[in-house]
């Protein structure tokens, strides 16, 4: 009897398998990785991976005690080659077939190659054997080239920092982290890279890579070892195998659904419209890829439902706790509760209407919690109860007026 194939062993497609059984779906499910492991967390390849005195191993989503008990069939170290939607098959590499009653896509991405003469020498970080050769290299002393100042590239700056590490940034942007965050908590951000001695070279194009070496528009970095973090590149030619047209990501409705019946898409690689935002968004976050999945594995058990998970990620970098909910760079006003820079501080952005749109945090995790209810709520909030540290956290997610 064909069931549920999944595409995809990562945090989308192990959170959907699971979902989908505990959600009542009794057929069989399929979960296909071409990652040799069951599903582990991304998260700490680029944190405790690069930190921690050895190497930990992966960090599985589900025990594989778990996964069998549920009657989740794994096939790792598979790749789907294409899917035959009319046959409603999924093409393995070695040539096998695979019918399925629904089908979900959950490939996430790759790491974007920097596309430069020599691009070839910068390692990538995506999966855990990426990881263990990153940090194989961050000895003491050695001096390391971080091409990209987002997210990803700034938390192995961070790591390498703390291996004793010669660290140097280089980014294109004339600041850091410049698409997530809002100038205030950019600069903040910065400025502590800066305190920690990584080296910042900001506006810089790189026009080629050379072992040792980053050249650069009017300079070079040398550096024993170089690594690029510049985003993903999602790969939607599985989906268009299917019929589905992609404009770089596939695009999915409320539900998870794709325009192909029986075709599902989550985490990474889709683009759905946020309802709370009313635009198409492709989110690139561990808790969307895990409530995507989710609400994926739930409508392919017959019973869907519309997402409309707040946007949240946080990341760690020089010892700190940065947390982002919502979109920060869209509000108009800002207000702040306690002070930037001080070891607990919150900046929460109002869009014209008085409601809250973004909000960052450092060391605020329950700050950040409330703001998730406020901006879910589109209600005008009550600004001073938001700056008023008197005022316990938990009380924010209910300061409306
Ligand atoms: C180093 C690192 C650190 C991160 N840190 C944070 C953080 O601190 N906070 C945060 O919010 N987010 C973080 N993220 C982002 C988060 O981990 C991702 O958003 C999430 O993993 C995406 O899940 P996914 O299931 O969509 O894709 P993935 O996790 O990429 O899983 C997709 C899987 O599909 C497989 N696949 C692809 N094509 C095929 C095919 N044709 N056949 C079979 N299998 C295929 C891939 O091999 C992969 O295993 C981090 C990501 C990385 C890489």
């Amino acid at each position: 009897m064909p069931g549920i194939v999944i595409v995809g062993a990562g945090q989308a497609g192990g959170n959907a398998a699971v979902a989908a059984r505990e959600a009542g779906y009794e057929g069989p499910i399929t979960l296909i990785g071409a990652e040799e492991h069951l599903p582990y967390e991304r998260p700490p390849l680029s944190k405790e991976a690069l930190l921690a005195p050895t190497l930990p191993p992966p960090k599985l989503l589900f025990s594989p005690e778990k996964l069998t008990q549920r009657g989740i069939a794994t096939m790792p170290g598979v790749r789907v080659e294409a899917i035959r939607a009319a046959a409603r098959e999924a093409v393995l590499a070695d040539g096998r077939a695979l019918a399925w009653e629904k089908l979900l896509i959950a490939t996430g991405g790759r790491p974007r190659a920097l596309a430069v003469p020599g691009g070839e020498h910068a390692l990538l970080l995506r999966t855990y054997e990426d990881a263990a050769a990153i940090r194989a290299l961050l000895v003491a002393g050695t001096r390391v080239a971080c091409i990209g100042a987002g997210v990803i590239g700034l938390e192995i700056a961070s790591s390498a920092r703390a291996r004793g590490c010669e660290v140097t940034v280089i980014e294109a942007a004339d600041g850091v982290m410049g698409r997530v965050l809002s100038a205030p908590l950019a600069a903040f951000m910065r400025e502590r890279h800066e305190a920690a001695g990584v080296q910042l070279r900001l506006g810089a194009v790189v026009h080629a890579l050379e072992p040792g070496r980053v050249i650069c528009g009017g300079f070079a970095v040398a550096a024993d070892v170089l690594i690029a973090g510049i985003g993903i590149v999602r790969d939607t030619a599985l989906a268009e195998s299917a019929g589905i047209v992609c404009a770089g990501a596939v695009p999915v409705d409320a539900t998870t659904a794709t325009s192909v019946p029986g075709i599902f898409a989550a985490g990474d690689i889709a683009a759905f419209v946020h309802p709370l935002f009313g635009r198409q968004m492709v989110l690139e976050t561990w808790r969307h890829a895990q409530n995507h999945g989710i609400a994926a594995g739930r409508a392919m058990a017959g019973t869907p439902a519309p997402y409309d998970d707040v946007p949240w990620f946080w990341t760690d970098q020089l010892g700190l706790n940065l947390q982002v909910a919502g979109l920060p760079r869209e509000g108009v006003r800002t207000i702040w509760r306690g002070e930037l820079g001080a070891a607990s501080f919150t900046a929460f952005h109002l869009d014209e209407a008085g409601r809250l749109i973004g909000a960052e945090g450092v060391g605020a995790a329950r700050e950040i919690r409330a703001a998730q209810a406020l901006i879910k709520a589109r209600q005008p909030v009550d600004a001073a109860l938001l700056a008023d540290p008197s005022v316990a956290a938990q009380k924010l997610a209910t300061a409306t007026r």
